[in-house]
């Protein structure tokens, strides 16, 4: 947490573009734009990922996004705006403190890659066996 990239931005130790701000949350501009307009909203409080953070400040998260997301299309007229949230090194989470990337896409810009995979039916067995075995565990 001392370390928290995020956690500073929090503090105001490091600047950051802000677009949004409560007492639950902050939303600023990713610095590494996949497309224009890329914001990221993050919990105030650190959470690493969505298994740790408390409903109440998820919560807080979605309701931002939802007001970030109105303001992003208000402001870009995108097409389309895509939801990512990465949990784990294994998905390629860097930032180890819980964000929630909103991505717009305008038309002139190229399809985001992590919305443009290939649809390949699956063994239904498998699925159902799986899914057999999350349910158990919800
Ligand atoms: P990920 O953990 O893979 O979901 O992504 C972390 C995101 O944080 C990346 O898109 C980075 O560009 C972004 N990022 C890292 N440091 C900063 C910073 N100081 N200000 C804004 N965005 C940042
Ligand atoms: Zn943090």
């Amino acid at each position: 947490m001392g370390d928290c990239i995020f956690c500073k931005i929090i503090a105001g130790e490091i600047p950051c573009f802000k677009v949004f701000e409560d007492e639950k949350v902050l939303a600023f501009a990713d610095i590494n734009p996949i497309s224009e307009g890329h914001t990221l909203i993050i919990p105030k409080g650190h959470y690493e990922n969505l298994w740790e953070i408390p409903e109440n400040d998820l919560l807080a998260v979605q309701r931002a996004s939802k007001a970030v997301a109105a303001a992003i299309r208000t402001a870009l007229s995108p097409e389309g705006i895509a939801c990512l949230q990465l949990n784990g090194k294994a998905v390629n989470q860097v930032v180890m403190h819980y964000h929630f990337h909103l991505i717009p896409r305008q038309s002139h810009e190229p399809e985001l890659k992590m919305t443009a995979w290939e649809m390949v039916p699956g063994d239904m067995e498998a699925i159902r066996e799986t899914s057999k075995k999350i349910a158990a565990a919800v």
